[in-house]
């Protein structure tokens, strides 16, 4: 039987940049656009030559993140996609989204996008107050979020996402619920809420210790809040940051949660084919080069042993509020997880953690920490097969004992900070 891939295209080009935004992304105003025309012809040049990789499997999400993809131009979007379908097998019910930022999209483009399949949209709105919205260089405003989302209905998608941000410079809790109220108004069938990360290299970056940034205290506050707010309005929880009406969850965004595979093209997409990770390089202009010539791309690969992705099947489920179980643990891994259990019992002492129905999973104020406790249970897992291929050393036995395979892994406490996992933009 074909395997069911998810299809990530990376469109790495913005009308400018964001003050928060440490993505990759080249902005007009820095002359990025020139390059646009040549960055087609290379993803479509670079999905061709895939096609016989892309003939083993049936394409059931696609998923264009950038970047600003309603900014780099709905025909070049369509084009894209008529590739996919010329070279691999797209089901006809595949969710095919597609991020906009508001203002960034006519009517009529958003029709010509309904019309050639896609059936998703991911609007960037951020919050509702416009003063906040201008100081972080969003080139909209709310009544331009708005409008565009309404242009979307008329234009036929019955499936629409929303992103917003909260911890944003000068948001208070009023400014916040504010936001939530006006997000729930707009009756959107998915929210993502996010918390701001404010990361080195960005403009908001000067401003990290600046009091207008609300405090980690009010930041959980403004979580727990959005978490109740949200399901008040019809919104279930089914990950850290994301919130759907039932049967509204995202496909493609849960296949990178689940551990199931995804190939990306463009500048900087992602890959998980066949327990091999490989990311391809961002600089856009040495990505239309070297796919031009015919020559690898690919920036990082690493292929994964099972006992790495027994720690992904912890990392990346432990996000979703699916869970994770002992008995689909050992099926899938031959593993035990007694060290991973023992953690999970005493979390749920504190009420970090519960379980249901066979499956631990977290709660909110759990979510919250989750960086720190995934650490924890990763560490914990490790720990345990240590003791298992050396039986004669005690967990005290020292520093091998300590030395794990996820050293890399974030483990600060804290705000959860994992908006971005892996391989692509979640809001823009
Ligand atoms: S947040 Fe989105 S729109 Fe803003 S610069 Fe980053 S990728 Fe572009």
């Amino acid at each position: 039987m074909e395997k069911k891939v998810g299809i990530y295209v990376h469109i790495p080009f913005c009308k400018s940049k964001c003050a928060y935004c440490n993505f990759y992304s080249l902005s007009s105003f820095k002359g990025g656009d020139k390059l646009i025309p040549d960055y087609q012809t290379a993803v479509i040049k670079h999905i061709e030559e895939y096609a016989a990789q892309l003939d083993g499997y049936l394409i059931d999400t696609v998923y264009f993140g950038g970047g600003t993809p309603s900014y780099y131009g709905t025909s070049r979007l369509i084009n894209i996609l008529s590739a996919l379908k010329n070279n691999g097998h797209v089901l006809l019910d595949s969710e095919i989204t597609a991020e906009v930022n508001p203002g960034s999209i006519s009517r009529e483009e958003l029709i010509k996008l309904r019309r050639a399949g896609f059936n998703r949209l991911s609007i960037g709105i951020q919050c509702a107050d416009n003063t906040t919205l201008n100081t972080l260089g969003r080139t909209h405003t709310f009544e331009d979020a708005e409008s565009t989302f309404n242009e979307a209905r008329r234009a036929g998608f019955k499936n629409i996402s929303v992103d917003i941000i909260f911890g944003l410079p000068s948001q208070d809790k009023d400014s916040w619920a504010q936001t939530i109220q006006r997000i729930a108004g707009l009756k959107a069938e998915h929210i993502s809420c996010y918390s701001l990360k404010i990361e080195e290299g960005t403009e908001l970056y000067t401003f990290k210790d600046s009091p207008f940034i609300p405090d980690d205290d009010t930041q959980a506050d403004m979580y727990l809040y959005a978490v109740d707010m949200l399901a008040r309005f019809g919104y279930r929880q089914y990950e850290i940051s994301n919130f759907a009406r039932r049967g509204f969850e995202s496909k493609h965004n849960m296949k990178y949660w689940l551990g199931e595979e995804y190939i990306g093209f463009g500048s900087g997409a992602h890959s998980y084919v066949g327990q091999c990770r490989y990311s391809f390089t961002e600089d856009v202009e040495e990505y239309i080069e070297q796919v031009g010539l015919g020559r690898t791309i690919v920036e990082h690969d690493e292929q994964m042993s099972d006992f790495e992705n027994a720690g992904e099947y912890l990392m990346l489920r432990l996000r979703t509020t699916h869970g994770i179980s002992e008995d689909e643990y050992y099926n899938i891994y031959r593993l035990k997880m007694d060290f991973v259990l023992e953690l999970l019992k005493k979390y749920e002492q504190s009420g970090w953690t519960y379980y249901k129905e066979g499956r631990w999973k977290f709660t909110p104020v759990g979510f919250l920490l989750s960086n720190m406790l995934i650490g924890e249970l990763l560490d914990a897992q490790t720990r345990q097969r240590t003791q298992i291929s050396k039986p004669w050393q005690t967990e005290s036995a020292g520093e091998d004992a300590q030395m794990t395979l996820f050293d890399k892994r974030p483990v600060a406490a804290g705000l959860f900070g994992g908006r971005r996992l892996i391989g692509r933009n979640e809001f823009s």
